[in-house]
């Protein structure tokens, strides 16, 4: 039977750092990643970015260039599903017919793109972006001429999903089911904000919509219908509803977890010798005061997979990494750290009407996070402010005379 000392399930960010940090840190054992991406690992938010644009060629997505990992003899078994897990046996089982056996696991997969069960969520011309195929379609109906967009969902990547194809030219309508766009992420002024900025470009956003059907004949669908009776024509859908964390084989072995595998410090799962890692792993965050929860993020992705390398080779580190993420739509350039969970004030600091701002989010009048617009030094130094959790007047904060570095 094959067998290496660290098998990493997932080759997204996850799984390609955890690999990286293996042999960074002296690991010499075998290692293999096994991933059903049939590329080479490769980073995911262009997908919704610039190379859903066509700006970037896939080329530039490697995380690393692909002769790497054959020099850093790690076996990428690529196109290869895994289907269960025997934690007892310690061997994964792709199929019927391929059973690899693991000193250490590392399951790194990741989530799906969720889809809304309604009738005609199925044709082909309604997308999700959360793979290279995925983005591939999509574009490949941009460039034979769609005309009309209908996105669902404004988090993130339904937004920067609906600049690119306003950028493109087609006429875009996104529908949100709640009363603000980004409103898990973020507060109502970030939300105001964007809801405004996409507006001004001819985004048709609707605000507390939902979508009952998708219209159409034979594999094309043709037209959304809202509650009401409405429809609105469509040459493409594309759901930005979340993800499903991947995790069936892990939780059907034992493992404990519900919304995602529950994992400890050291993204341990309960299962012996199997860890978790990135979009799919529900560790306690000091961040968020303690709550449990997933991070969708390359930072959480990166970090997690460091932690579990560190203690893979006898050198434990507990998971305590700052939260950051950023989004590229139209010319706004959002970057975010710590995380804005409950929150109880916040402190604009710069001007909206000029899209170079941050709101600075504060709990106990203490920084807990900020979204910064445009404004990369308020980024960089209003980390430190997290990290430190500074006790800060508003007055202070607002003051764009004075760096943020200087209150520290
Ligand atoms: P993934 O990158 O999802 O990798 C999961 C891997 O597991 C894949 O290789 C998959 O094929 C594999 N896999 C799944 N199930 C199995 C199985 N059973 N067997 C074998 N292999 C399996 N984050 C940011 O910080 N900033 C951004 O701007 C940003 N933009 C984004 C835009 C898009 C379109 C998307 C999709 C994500 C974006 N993200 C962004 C989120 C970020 O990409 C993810 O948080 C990150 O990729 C998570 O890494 P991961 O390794 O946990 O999972």
């Amino acid at each position: 039977m094959e067998r290496a000392e660290v098998i990493i399930v997932g080759s997204g960010h996850g799984g390609a750092q955890a690999a990286i940090a293996l042999r960074q840190k002296g690991f010499e054992g075998s290692i293999a990643i096994v991933t059903r991406d049939r590329e080479p690992p490769y980073e995911r938010p262009p997908l919704s970015k610039d190379y859903l644009a066509g700006d970037k060629p896939f080329e530039k997505l490697l995380l690393r260039p692909e002769k790497f990992w054959a020099d850093k003899q790690i076996d990428l078994l690529t196109g290869l599903g895994v289907t269960a897990i025997d934690p007892a046996a310690k061997t994964i089982e792709c199929g019927e017919d391929r059973s690899i056996g693991y000193g250490q696991l590392i399951w790194a997969a990741g989530g799906n793109a969720r889809r809304l069960s309604c009738s005609g969520a199925d044709y082909r011309n309604v997308h999700t972006i959360r793979n290279r195929a995925d983005t591939d379609r999509l574009r490949a109906d941009i460039d034979a001429g769609a005309k009309r967009a209908v996105i669902v969902g404004a988090g993130y990547i339904g937004l920067e999903a609906a600049a690119v194809m306003r950028q493109r030219c087609l006429d875009v309508t996104v529908l949100e089911a709640q009363d603000r766009v980004l409103a898990r992420v973020a507060g109502p002024e970030l939300s105001d904000f964007y809801a405004a900025q996409h507006r001004a470009r001819g985004v048709d956003l609707r605000l507390d919509t939902q979508l009952e059907s998708i219209l159409g004949e034979g594999e094309r669908a043709h037209a959304v219908r809202l509650p009401g009776g409405e429809e609105i024509a469509a040459d493409l859908v594309v759901f930005g509803v979340g993800i499903v964390p991947s995790i069936g084989p892990l939780i059907a072995a034992g493992a404990a977890g519900s919304n995602g595998i529950d994992v400890d410090e050291f993204c341990r799962t309960s299962l012996d010798d199997i860890f978790a890692i990135g979009d799919c792993a529900a560790h306690a965050n000091d961040f968020a005061a303690g709550a449990v929860i997933r991070l969708e993020s390359v930072q959480n992705a990166n970090d997690m997979a460091n932690v579990a390398a560190a203690t893979i080779c006898g050198d434990p580190r507990p998971y305590h990494a700052v939260p950051w993420f950023w989004s590229n739509q139209y010319d706004l350039r959002l970057q975010t750290v710590g995380l804005s969970i409950d929150y109880d004030a916040c402190v604009i600091r710069g001007d909206p009407a000029e899209a170079s701002f941050s709101v600075v989010y504060l709990r106990e009048g203490r920084v807990i996070a900020l979204d910064c617009v445009n404004r990369t030094k308020d980024y960089a130094q209003g980390r430190k402010l997290v990290e430190a959790r500074l006790e800060a007047s508003a007055d202070d904060l607002a003051d764009i005379e004075r760096p943020l570095k200087d209150l520290l």
